[in-house]
């Protein structure tokens, strides 16, 4: 297997000096690595002050988001080879994601980008008590299956970085994700609080039902379709 040369131009951003400016990086790249073994390739062999981000580099945690050419990704999940053929280039522009101001270069204020999580409160509010002549809630398998698609979001803000909406007053598809998921929980009473919240002024009648969130989840998550029917109040289809 031949090795791939590709350029990353990269989005730089000083904090101390306030200087945004593009960086080219060239290398030859074996075709199975993936875009946070570039990045640490460039910190171990041209330049040790790119600041980017990456925890559990299997896709489970988020925090390696980036944009490249524009779409929002995981950048532990994307092979040279495949980022070659998906763009159908080896030149790729890398910038942070959109969700919260730049700390340095690729990584952003997560914890500002949280706060939007935080305002959906993504814990039961208030939960119902066992009936008595059972051991547990139920929920159904098809709700069960449905359930599970949605709380397999790890925010990573991918979608929240695609959508227009979340950039004009909209909190963003993940957030209003996890009120939905307590709306689907059998175990939640606070049904009209999340309501509130889902039918208010940022909530998901900013959704114009353009789809771009569905189209960049790495977990496969049919956001929009599941914000659709919450437009409709239905939690359990
Ligand atoms: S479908 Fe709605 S939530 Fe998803 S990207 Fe479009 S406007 Fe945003
Ligand atoms: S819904 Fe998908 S794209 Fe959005 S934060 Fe969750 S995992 Fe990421």
């Amino acid at each position: 297997m031949r090795d791939i040369d590709i350029t990353l131009k990269i989005k730089r951003y000083d904090p101390e000096a306030k200087k945004t400016w593009v960086q080219d990086y060239s290398l030859k790249a074996g075709r199975i690595l993936r875009f946070t073994d570039l990045f640490r390739r460039i910190n171990n062999e041209l330049d040790p002050t790119l600041a980017w981000n990456s925890s559990c580099e299997h896709a489970q945690c988020g925090t390696c988001a980036v944009q490249v050419n524009g779409k929002p990704l995981l950048a532990c999940e994307l092979l040279v080879e495949n980022a070659v053929a998906q763009f159908g280039t080896p030149v790729f522009k890398i910038e942070p994601i959109t969700v919260a101001p730049v700390v340095r270069d690729l990584i952003v204020d997560l914890e500002q980008a949280y706060d939007r999580v935080h305002k959906a409160k993504p814990y039961i509010i208030d939960g119902a008590k066992k009936p008595a002549a059972q051991d547990e809630i139920q929920i159904l398998p098809r709700d069960l299956e449905r359930y599970v698609e949605a709380t397999r979001c790890i925010n990573c803000f991918c979608c929240a970085t695609a959508c227009i909406s979340s950039q004009r007053g909209f909190i963003g598809p993940n957030a209003v994700m996890a009120s939905i998921i307590r709306l689907m929980d059998p175990r939640e009473q606070a049904k009209e609080e999340r309501l509130d919240l889902l039918y208010s002024e940022e909530g998901i009648y900013r959704c114009h039902t353009s789809k771009a969130c569905s189209f960049v989840c790495p977990k496969e998550i049919d956001v929009a379709h599941f914000i659709a029917l919450a437009k409709e109040g239905k939690f359990n289809i």
